[in-house]
């Protein structure tokens, strides 16, 4: 069955630079759009002609393992022809600026662009000089878009509606681009959504919570609590996220040791017990076994970390599809 969709929900944006402008609506439809192409990843040829003739360029200026590859063979399900630039390898090295390689690109033929930056808003920069749409697959500490729908996705597979639901984000959320996306979509879905780790980690995040619980900024019904009570955080959680600690990010002095950093706030299986019996086990990947997910728990099977990355290239598909101009419908016959 091909769900219909709500009445007013069309697609209005012309880029994926992150979620914070997007509505309850729009994410509701790319979970059905996503629903649909999750369909098409079970039949024994998971292609559609839908993106054929667009060509789609994957830029990283940043390492990626599944973010990059998902992308991709997102785009080659569409049917889109793709083109990969390892910016370790490109003119970037040269010292070409974004612009520059921006317009190389579409130069060369580029209808979309999907692209990694360690600078956060490189994707807004490169959205503002090319002519179509731009895909952000993560910027520095800022966003993820994809990221976070994929989670919500992976959420809504396993619970059903996350309204109302205790999620927890746990561990490194101060460089966090997953952390900052997923409280735009969880909060707009109305979940009870929890950020816990080291105060050194949580900087700024307490005020925009106080901010959001006078009321005048929250984007949707969901509340939002900032901790470093562990064992509060984990009470009945029904969702646990662990983030990797972001070594590569990490200023001098936000931690004593990586040793106490896992001994304070690594998810175990005793600290998981405070936790639902049937709470599930997320992190974006890629882990650090041992320092803020313990290798036991991590294949527990209530982990859905290979869900995460499974469904990242269903709503990739979606993502793409719907920015190509596609509705969730036009997928049934295909
Ligand atoms: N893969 C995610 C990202 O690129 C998470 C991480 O690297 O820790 O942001």
């Amino acid at each position: 069955m091909i769900a219909a969709p709500a009445p007013g929900a069309t697609w209005q944006h012309r880029h994926v630079l992150d979620v914070d402008v997007f509505s309850a609506a729009d994410i509701d439809l790319v979970m059905r759009t996503a629903d649909e192409m999750k369909e098409i990843l079970a039949r024994p040829i998971p292609k559609v002609p839908a993106l054929r003739g667009t060509s789609v360029t994957i830029i990283f200026w940043e390492a990626s393992t599944r973010t990059r590859v998902s992308f991709e063979v997102a785009a080659k399900n569409l049917s889109a022809d793709v083109v990969n630039i390892a910016a370790g390898t490109s003119s970037v090295v040269k010292g070409e600026s974004l612009v520059d390689t921006i317009r190389t690109v579409e130069a060369l033929g580029a209808d979309m662009i999907v692209m990694r930056h360690s600078v956060s808003g490189a994707p807004y920069l490169a959205a503002e000089v090319f002519g179509g749409p731009v895909l952000n697959g993560g910027d520095g500490w800022h966003g993820h878009p994809t990221q976070a729908l994929l989670d919500l996705y992976t959420m809504r597979a396993r619970l059903g509606d996350v309204a109302g639901r205790k999620v927890v984000i746990l561990g490194d959320i101060l460089h966090s681009r997953v952390a900052r996306s997923n409280i735009w979509t969880l909060t707009a879905m109305g979940a009870d959504l929890w950020l816990c780790g080291p105060t050194t980690l949580l900087r700024g995040f307490d005020a925009w919570a106080t901010r959001w619980a006078d009321g005048r900024a929250a984007p949707g019904h969901g509340r939002f609590t900032v901790t470093s009570d562990i064992d509060a955080a984990l009470r009945d959680a029904e969702v646990v996220m662990a983030l990797r600690l972001q070594r590569e990010r990490m200023d001098a002095g936000l931690l004593p040791s990586l040793r106490e950093y896992s001994a304070r706030f690594g998810l175990t299986r005793e600290r998981l017990a405070a936790a639902r019996p049937d709470a599930l086990v997320m992190h974006p990947g890629p882990m650090n076994e041992g320092v803020e997910i313990a290798a036991d728990v991590a294949v527990l099977d209530r982990s859905v970390i290979l869900d995460q990355v499974a469904n990242g290239v269903a709503v990739r598909m979606a993502l793409l599809y719907l920015l190509s101009g596609g509705h969730p419908e036009g997928m049934s016959g295909g």
